[in-house]
């Protein structure tokens, strides 16, 4: 049964193909009302947008220069990218003539200070001129480029203006002049890894293999001897050795990419890498880089992750630190990172669709990623703990806004990470209330799903086509979905026989009417960690579908370490939660401490305890009414076992 080849190459379907709506649509008509007209005020308020106005004279220096020798500010361009790629996404679903215009006049302003020879950066233009390609290690230059790019490509595919499309084409072919193995080119590459993917999708919708050519480039160099970043620190009149992160391994430069075997540094950079790297292993067929990528993605997901998808629990590296060390309360788990992860599980799919990838794509994109932002699309986390005593919520802005525009561009462009096309097959790698269009060996299908999911799991599938097609629809089953079922106009098909690498491969000749009914149970389920992580000892987490839950003080009152978990799950109730959207609340038996202790901090009799319920409630959607305690892993007493 198992033909799969490698060489099969899936694209997402464009932003465009895809029509939202139910849990996702919502967090787009939020982002459309509020959030893309936010990050644009916000970049115009922290002077982003005088930056780039060579009518004024240069920002100077806004945010001091920091111990690690650079500054936040050096990544403005980043974020004026980031929102203008979340601004393009919502126009697809809403047209805002004010918001175009915004864009439209940032965009003039780029154009105006592009330099003759292509080059284009706020910072070392208008700052730091002296300073051009003299410390890619830190000083974030050409992670700048790649997100300006994806801002170009993502306003060209949603407007057909090219102003930024070609600026930014001009400043990648300076860039193939500047970077290479030629004489007098430069042979380094960008201490945080961006450019790479963004290169990719430059080639894509430009059909330029020369963009892909660069990003294969800087892949390969990575980390390669004699080390560029020791060579361009010396040439700099530099200390090679003194730096604020002290290892290569931060920006995962300390060996070549193929040999990487562990998940090590800033946990966004290595997200990011990934991602440009399984794109080049899917456009040039390279083996190497997918297998160095399946065992760095075995590393991650079995030894590195939250139950959220979470990633990068230390603070001080925005990174990764041992295996199994995954601190709740302290976690710094950044949105970001969270964002990364999608955007490599949906990119690791490029080479066929495989559960193993898409489980935690949805994993992540639900819960580390979506709690980023708030159900009114106005604030937004930066770090995602799964424990709070209290005192973490949303925030407005951050003087490092790297993750607000990344939540809302991820969510605002979801339909390309819902489905993907082959020559011959359609994968549908999420499930939503959608309608995707697209176009396999010449015909035009509509493929519609009909689902309350993530609440119910009751998914139908309606296919509309001109003319009837040979064709695969291959629909994820995740791991956990124990007992799902699948009809084909009306007929049962033995999921077994059909299922390759976790999804249910159905090929025959599609006509217009015929449909798919799949059917994911949603039981509450509670989960362990390995005993290895210390932090989890003698705790679960509840997860229904794909959404991890947790306890709020709002609906249980406070001391959350005081429920324990106990009794049959199956005796869960599942309520919707109007406040939240109509997002479905669990209400579980417990136990509880008792709180009549008294004053002593310590005594030999442990506390009475009371049966009880409480109420559990999706993580994405906590801090979001009265804020106050959170936890996710709460205490496990005797589970279904009543
Ligand atoms: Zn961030």
């Amino acid at each position: 049964m198992n033909t799969m080849k490698r060489d099969r190459q899936f694209r997402p379907l464009p932003v465009p193909s895809v029509d939202i709506q139910g849990l996702f649509g919502d967090r787009q008509e939020a982002i459309c009302d509020t959030t893309a007209e936010t990050l644009l005020d916000r970049c115009v308020e922290a002077g982003m947008v005088d930056a780039i106005d060579v009518s004024k004279p240069g920002p100077g220096i806004v945010i001091p220069i920091q111990p690690w020798g650079g500054t936040t500010q050096m990544f403005w361009d980043s974020d004026l990218g980031k929102s203008i790629e979340t601004v393009a996404y919502s126009l697809y679903r809403r047209a805002n003539p004010k918001l175009e215009a915004r864009v439209d006049e940032i965009i003039d302003m780029y154009e105006k200070m592009q330099d003759a020879d292509g080059y284009l950066n706020a910072w070392f233009q208008r700052v730091q001129p002296e300073r051009r390609w003299t410390n890619l290690r830190d000083h974030h230059e050409l992670y700048c480029a790649g997100h300006l790019i994806e801002g170009a490509v993502a306003y060209f595919q949603a407007t057909g203006k090219r102003k930024l499309l070609d600026i930014m084409c001009r400043y990648s072919d300076y860039l193939i002049k500047v970077f290479g193995r030629g004489e007098g080119q430069l042979r380094g590459y960008c201490g945080h890894e961006e450019v790479e993917l963004a290169l990719v999708r430059l080639a894509r919708v430009t059909g330029q293999k020369k963009y892909l050519d660069l990003a294969k480039f800087f892949i390969d160099e990575r980390g390669t001897e004699p080390h560029f970043f020791t060579g361009e620190a010396i040439r700099d009149h530099r200390s090679a050795e003194d730096f604020h992160q002290k290892t290569y391994e931060y920006g995962q430069a300390h060996e070549p990419v193929r040999d990487q075997k562990k998940v090590v540094g800033h946990a966004v950079r290595a997200m990011y890498l990934y991602s440009g790297m399984a794109d080049i292993a899917t456009e040039y067929n390279d083996d190497s880089l997918t297998q160095a990528l399946e065992t760095l993605w075995d590393d991650l997901t079995t030894k590195q992750m939250y139950v959220t998808g979470g990633i990068g629990p230390a603070a001080s590296n925005e990174g990764f630190t041992d295996y199994y060390d995954l601190p709740n309360e302290s976690a710094y788990a950044e949105t970001c990172a969270s964002v990364g992860l999608v955007f490599w599980a949906n990119r690791m799919l490029g080479r066929g669709p495989n559960r193993r990838y898409a489980d935690i794509m949805e994993q992540a994109l639900y819960n580390g990623a979506m709690s980023g932002l708030s159900l009114d699309g106005k604030t937004f986390f930066y770090e995602n703990p799964l424990e709070s005593g209290g005192k973490h919520h949303r925030w407005v802005w951050h003087h490092c806004p790297c993750c607000p525009p990344n939540i809302a561009r991820l969510l605002a462009s979801i339909g390309s990470y819902m489905y993907a096309v082959s020559e011959d097959e359609i994968a549908v790698h999420l499930y939503g209330e959608s309608k995707a269009r697209f176009d396999i060996g010449g015909t035009a299908i509509e493929l519609q799903q009909k689902t309350d999911y993530p609440w119910n799991g009751a998914i139908r599938f309606d296919v509309q086509t001109d003319k009837t097609g040979r064709f695969a629809i291959s629909l994820r089953i995740p791991e956990w979905a124990d007992g799902s079922t699948l009809k084909v106009n009306r007929k049962a098909v033995d999921l077994a026989s059909v299922t390759i690498d976790g999804y249910a491969r159905i090929e025959r000749d599609w006509a217009s009417g015929d449909h798919i009914d799949l059917d994911i149970p949603l039981s509450p389920r509670a989960l362990f960690a390995n005993p290895l992580v210390r932090q989890d000892a003698g705790r679960a987490a509840l997860m229904r579908g794909p959404l991890v839950y947790c306890v709020e003080a709002t609906d249980n009152g406070k001391q959350l370490n005081a429920i324990e978990l106990t009794g049959n799950l199956a005796a869960a109730k599942t309520t919707e939660i109007a406040e939240l959207r109509g997002a479905v609340a669990i209400d579980i038996p417990v136990k509880r401490d008792e709180p009549d202790w008294g004053t002593a901090l310590y005594r030999t009799t442990p506390p009475s305890t009371k049966k009880g319920t409480a109420r559990f409630v999706p993580y994405p959607f906590w801090d979001n009414r009265e804020p106050g305690e959170m936890l996710v892993w709460v205490r496990a007493g005797e589970l279904n076992g009543e």
